[in-house]
């Protein structure tokens, strides 16, 4: 009998799995989604400027290949649209249960009790297997300041855009300098009469060589697939054969910082302003910016870094130690509780044992994909799968895959978990690759929890993480069911 599974997430990861399953003839799933629509970070941010810093060819699924990208990188509608026509194309759809957020999942022995909050209240079902898909940006993090909550103009997250709020002529403060912030901001400056740029740590930047694709260009993707897969394959060779260059510790010193500066020194011309622009930690220790209109916007007249502390919000604006910024709407682009994996889910595996418990000091599994005691509960996206160098989407296709060769051992012999030697020796490989890599190095990033354990990075090739989950599931796994 083909296992029930349930898939909570309708992103590229959930969306992914389902249709793994479909095109395998498993039609006994269900995905939850907790909003009114697929597309998950991509429905999410819809920010001015949102765009992916990934070419458009290898933000993709390997098997739906698209012709229809316009531009070498894509931006947030476009992507929406892919994800929209592949749950069309695969007939997916049918299957995502919209506004339906998945409170809690408990293991009680032999299956998994899933349950649901919706319009219609709370339900219970029952599923043999469950593939967690939400992501680790689903969560905005709202920065802790005193007297947010006083202001009377208009605040919002980054990924919740207020579209009903015309931003032409406004005084705008945007907190942050992440990729987000760097996107938006170019295209909030044209409006806005002034635009203040709250940094607390400016970021590495680098040019990112957009460009659209020219009509002869599109009819060449659309009638020749095989140049589609070649140039897939090229950009992701390319992007591979950055990871150690871009963010091995030391490396990174070299060749990135040099063309990180260049770029700074390239669209910059005031030296007062590239000084409070230059990092001060390794570049790529925090996500590197892969943007070419960020800093030409800042030097535009009606834009204003501002690098003091910021001290606190009031009714009419923010204020540091040194001024204050009269404004009538405040953009928080402060990014993603990023390392609290499946939170706010209860999830209680064998025993009684609850994953947060268990993840009380920072979130792992094995291939990033499962945890012992946990059976049949598998993860995309999960701990340690996160690239600063290369597409997640292969990541995923990568997990998925190895899920769909679970699923013939959990129909033959019941509950399968990760075995706990395999879980520690996991651990040991990872934190050898880790102290490797430069995310260690002294910065903050949303890689790490609040005492540097660094949840969130696969500290390898990805060629490696391919290799890794294509292995059969023995002997890493065994059977807990009764048989
Ligand atoms: P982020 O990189 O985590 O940046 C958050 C920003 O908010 C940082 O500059 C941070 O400063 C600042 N911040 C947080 N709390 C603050 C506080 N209390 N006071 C002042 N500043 C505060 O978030 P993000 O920009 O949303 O990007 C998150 C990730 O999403 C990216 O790294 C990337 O992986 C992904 N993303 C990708 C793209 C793309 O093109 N592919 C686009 C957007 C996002 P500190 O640096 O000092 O902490």
């Amino acid at each position: 009998m083909a296992p029930r599974v349930a898939i909570i997430g309708a992103g590229f990861g959930g969306l992914c799995m389902a249709i793994r399953l479909e095109r395998a003839g498993i039609h006994t799933y269900t995905v939850f989604e907790r909003a009114a629509d697929l597309g998950g970070t991509w429905r999410d941010n819809s920010y001015p400027g949102a765009g992916c810093d990934i070419p458009s060819h290898l933000y993709s699924y390997s098997f739906e290949k698209y012709a229809s990208w316009t531009r070498r990188y894509p931006e947030q509608p476009e992507i929406l649209d892919y994800l929209h026509h592949c749950a069309d194309k695969y007939d997916v759809r049918r299957k995502i249960r919209l506004r339906t957020e998945v409170r809690r999942a408990v293991f009680d022995g032999g299956a998994w009790q899933v349950t649901t909050s919706s319009t219609e209240g709370e339900r219970t079902e029952t599923f043999d297997v469950v593939v967690m898909a939400v992501g680790q940006l689903n969560r905005p993090h709202m920065p802790d300041i005193s007297g947010m909550d006083e202001f009377e103009g208009v605040s919002f997250h980054s990924a919740r855009w207020n579209h009903d709020h015309d931003l032409t002529g406004r005084r705008v403060a945007v907190i942050g300098t992440g990729s987000s912030a760097a996107q938006l901001v170019p295209r909030v400056a044209e409006r806005a009469e002034h635009l203040y740029l709250f940094q607390r740590t400016p970021n590495w930047v680098i040019p990112k060589p957009d460009a659209a694709f020219g009509p002869l260009t599109r009819m060449a993707f659309r009638c020749a697939p095989g140049l589609q897969r070649a140039y897939r394959e090229w950009i992701y060779r390319y992007a591979e054969g950055t990871l150690y260059p871009a963010l091995a510790q030391g490396w990174s010193e070299g060749l990135l910082r040099q063309r990180a500066l260049r770029h700074l020194r390239d669209q910059v011309p005031d030296p007062e302003l590239r000084a409070r622009l230059t990092p001060d930690y390794p570049p790529g220790c925090k996500r590197v910016v892969i943007d070419s209109s960020f800093y030409p916007a800042l030097t535009r007249p009606n834009v204003s870094l501002v690098t003091d502390r910021i001290a606190r919000v009031t009714p009419k604006g923010v204020h540091t130690a040194e001024s204050a910024y009269e404004v009538d709407t405040i953009v928080y682009a402060t990014g993603f509780k990023s390392t609290e994996f499946l939170v706010p889910m209860e999830v209680v595996g064998r025993e009684g044992r609850s994953l947060g418990e268990r993840w009380k000091d920072g979130a792992e599994a094995y291939l990033g994909i499962s945890v012992p005691g946990f059976p049949n509960l598998f993860m995309l996206y999960g701990p340690n799968t996160n690239l600063g160098h290369n597409s997640i989407i292969f990541m995923i296709e990568c997990q998925v895959a190895h899920i769909m060769a679970c699923l013939p051992h959990v129909g033959a012999s019941g509950p399968i978990e990760v075995r706990p030697e395999a879980m520690a020796a996991w651990r040991r490989q990872l934190d050898v690759a880790m102290s490797r890599m430069v995310w260690g190095a002294g910065c903050r990033s949303w890689y790490k929890t609040a005492d540097g354990r660094i949840t969130n990075n696969w500290p390898g090739p990805t060629t490696l993480y391919r290799r890794l989950t294509a292995r059969p599931p023995e002997p890493a796994y065994r059977a807990v069911g009764p048989g």
